[in-house]
């Protein structure tokens, strides 16, 4: 038997991934599948970028480490005018999604990792990879799911090592929160008070519904923050696996160890593929709109599925952003444990794809308790290109949805007819 690294043998496969295959081979075998698992962003990928991509298939040179200057300086600009960051291009890190960025990144850093809870799923396996364990903040329905500032501040004065590195996700997966501008400042304070490296995941960024465009933590807190996004969500185009790193000059040293790091696995992104992504960063106006009405059809979407999921009277907090509702059936918990044989929402999940073809990600992927009934409902499962036309020309409301993303209409009529019958 070949012997393998025990931090990766007692790993199981990430639980988004795995769901997604799940329901596509039973799909392939002309089974029927309600599926709210996986958050990829379903419309096609804008044809200039597409183009971008096919006129530079012929470079075939490793590019610098820490990518195209180019596209450091496109992602520079973008920012400035989206967001109002100040990001030097000798600052920014290219990589094969932000996922492995945020994962070197945890690589390079000493100090406690704090999420809180729930938070996306890979955070954890990447600390536990480093030979460390998240300590994990619980936070509340009641709070939007969003972490306070005393809570942060109790848990860092717990913490003995002197740095420790906070990864909070803005707008969230799996709840679809966002932080306002004064909630983001208030833990900046606790944050530069106990020496709390901040890495803001902010891939979701573009897919804000909440009223302002927000500051961020780059903008309360450029000295302690690291910033993370790509293409994969707002561009659609996550199997180009294109995301960055960026931070202030004054964290300079991180993006340095991070350059080595990467040096010395990766190399540096596909080509081509940041070529094309120049194209996405280039405040092109045809990109730029298409970004907005995948936007507008997300927000339709979700709150489609809000209105749904809170007639039937499950407790669920407003879509903000991103993809993502995370309602709970804590209020029918008495019935679900007489079907079910026990208060396990991992059991749930089970009962809702095996009784109901219902396929959703139980919380405590996200880091939730067993007995909390909350559950993780992607709401992207439609033909986004067919969706995309329609938007062109069909307002977007409830009978947008219930005709042109059938299955994400017929899920909710599937937990309907469960709750009904317990
Ligand atoms: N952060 C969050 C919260 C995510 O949902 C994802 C999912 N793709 C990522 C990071 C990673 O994105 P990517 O590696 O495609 O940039
Ligand atoms: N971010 C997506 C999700 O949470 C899927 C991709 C991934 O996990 O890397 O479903």
């Amino acid at each position: 038997m070949p012997q393998i690294n025990p931090h990766i043998i007692n790993l199981k496969e990430s639980a988004t991934l795995a769901i997604n295959q799940k329901a596509r081979k039973a799909r392939a075998k002309g089974e029927d599948v309600y599926h709210f698992g996986f958050g990829q962003s379903p419309f096609p990928v804008h044809k200039n970028i597409q183009k971008a991509l096919c006129d530079h298939a012929s470079e075939k040179d490793y590019l610098p480490t820490l990518g195209l200057p180019a596209l450091r300086e496109k992602i520079s600009e973008f920012y400035q005018k989206e967001f109002g960051y100040n990001l030097d291009p000798s600052c920014i890190c290219i990589g094969p999604g932000s996922k492995e960025l945020i994962f070197q990144a945890l690589f390079v850093l000493e100090g406690s990792v704090i999420i809180p809870a729930p938070s996306w799923v890979s955070y954890g396996p990447q600390v536990n990879l480093r030979g460390k364990h998240i300590t994990r903040i619980l936070t509340k329905f009641e709070n939007g799911y969003k972490l306070c500032p005393d809570e942060l501040e109790k848990t860092c004065v717990s913490l003995s090592e002197p740095q420790k590195i906070l990864i909070i996700n803005s707008p969230n997966n799996p709840t679809g929160a966002v932080y306002s501008d004064e909630e983001i400042s208030a833990l900046v304070d606790v944050c530069r008070e106990q020496n709390v490296l901040v890495v803001s995941d902010e891939i979701y960024s573009l897919i804000d519904f909440s009223e302002k465009r927000k500051k961020g933590f780059m903008h309360f807190y450029p000295e302690g923050t690291l910033l993370t996004a790509g293409l994969s969500k707002s561009h659609s185009a996550g199997g180009y696996r294109l995301g960055f790193l960026a931070s202030s000059p004054q964290l300079e040293p991180i993006i340095k160890a991070l350059s080595t790091l990467v040096s010395e696995t990766f190399s540096s992104v596909s080509a081509p593929t940041q070529y094309a992504a120049v194209v996405a960063y280039s405040q092109d106006p045809e990109v730029r709109q298409y970004v907005d009405r995948c936007t507008a059809i997300h927000q339709c979407v979700g709150s489609y599925l809000y209105k749904r999921l809170l007639e039937m009277d499950l407790n669920v907090c407003p879509p903000d952003g991103a993809f993502y509702l995370y309602p709970n059936f804590n209020s029918f918990s008495e019935a679900i444990e007489n079907r079910i044989q026990s208060k396990n929402v991992k059991k749930l999940c089970q009962h809702l794809y095996d009784d109901y073809r219902v396929a959703v990600l139980p919380g405590t992927d996200f880091y939730g308790l067993e007995n909390d009934l909350s559950v993780r409902m992607a709401y992207v499962d439609y033909d986004g290109e067919k969706v995309f036309h329609c938007a062109e020309t069909e307002e977007l409301n409830d009978q947008f949805v219930e005709k042109n993303c059938p299955s994400v209409a017929q899920g909710c009529d599937q937990i309907k007819k469960f709750l009904d019958s317990l």
